[in-house]
């Protein structure tokens, strides 16, 4: 299959591209396209054959469920049956962070077919920022339902050449917008409402929008991941998988308080937050990349690190990718995560 790839012009409308992908999209092609966080790889979400492409192309199990996305939050009551006790929360949560990087679990309506939600009674909605996106989803009428455009376990794309390089001959169609401004896959909440009455966020996935953010406005709790189960049958709970968003070469996350003892003979690089940290200056490293060079910024070091580590992957000069903590506050949760799941065991 030939992959069409179209840019998005940031000094128009894209109107006529937006349709142009939305009438493939009804007809059953998979688009890639940009969001705030990573690129997604979508299907209209209302057709199942097109959704169960998506899991296909991306080599994903079929107990992983998708996100769908919608172009306004006012549509949410066509995907999801609100309880009247989560209305207030699930309004002042759209308010707050709509459009933008956070997806709320919430009980699914039957218009969304099973596939979508891999079975299960609820169903992961968004609403995203980036107009391509937004601009899609409205000239198709439906949401659409789109997880990250990569391969199943590997790192997300944040960039269109990066899905050209994973998907490129296996999709229809990419738009291209650029690199995406958070580098990160969105926070996931469930909203819930414990014995006593009060608002509850169980926190999914760590993302864009911190623990921090939610101050004020709800409890934050979080489950511990689960290792890969055996089988489709020993499901874990969605998004809680230990491994995921990984390079192919080996990458060593040095936690802190740990130390690192290099072997004989291994060629080693580090991916530093900063680049001048003692473990950087020290090492015996065939190069020190850093996420945020000097400043260690959070939010740059999140806008680089998927990139980052797919160019680290594809350097031939070294074979095992060194990895140091960034802070753990605010965005620091979600990339130590991310660092986490791309890491091997120690
Ligand atoms: P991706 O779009 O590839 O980043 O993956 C979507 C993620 O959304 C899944 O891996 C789950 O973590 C989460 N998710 C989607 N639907 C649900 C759901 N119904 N309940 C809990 N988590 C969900
Ligand atoms: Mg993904």
């Amino acid at each position: 299959m030939q992959t069409e790839l179209y840019e998005v012009d940031p000094l128009s409308d894209n109107k006529k591209l937006y349709v142009k992908a939305a009438e493939a999209m009804a007809e059953g092609a998979l688009v890639a396209l940009p969001t705030e966080t990573v690129y997604g790889l979508g299907a209209d979400a209302f057709n199942a054959e097109a959704v169960a492409k998506i899991f296909e192309v991306k080599g994903r199990p079929s107990f992983d469920p998708l996100i769908i996305h919608l172009h306004h939050g006012k549509e949410l009551s066509k995907v999801a049956v609100i309880p009247d006790e989560l209305k207030d929360l699930v309004y002042q949560l759209g308010k707050l962070f709509w459009p933008g990087p956070l997806t709320m679990v919430l009980p699914k309506a039957d218009v969304v077919p099973d596939i979508v939600t891999s079975g299960l009674p609820t169903v992961a909605v968004r609403v995203s920022a980036h107009p391509a996106m937004r601009g899609v989803v409205k000239a198709l009428g439906h949401p659409v339902a789109a997880p990250s455009a990569n391969l199943f376990g590997r790192i997300s794309p944040t960039s269109a050449s990066a899905v050209m390089k994973e998907l490129g001959g296996k999709i229809d169609m990419v738009l291209d917008a650029g690199a995406c401004s958070e580098g990160l896959e969105s926070t996931i909440v469930r909203p819930y409402v414990d014995e006593r009455g009060k608002p509850v966020l169980e926190l999914l996935r760590e993302g864009p929008v911190t623990r921090e953010q939610f101050r004020g406005v709800a409890k934050v709790i979080r489950k511990k991941p689960t290792s890969a189960p055996a089988s489709d049958e020993a499901k874990p709970a969605p998004g809680m998988l230990e491994s995921h968003y990984a390079p192919r070469k080996p990458l060593i996350l040095i936690e802190d308080g740990q130390t690192f003892e290099p072997e004989e003979g291994v060629k080693y690089a580090l991916l530093s937050y900063e680049g001048t940290s003692a473990l950087a200056e020290e090492g015996d490293w065939v190069k020190v990349v850093p996420m945020s060079p000097g400043k260690g910024r959070l939010a740059e070091a999140a806008v680089r690190l998927f990139a980052l580590m797919r160019e680290m992957d594809e350097d031939e000069s070294f074979d095992v990718i060194v990895a140091e903590p960034v802070s753990a506050a605010g965005l620091g949760h979600a990339i130590m995560d991310r660092l986490r799941r791309a890491s091997v065991k120690r």
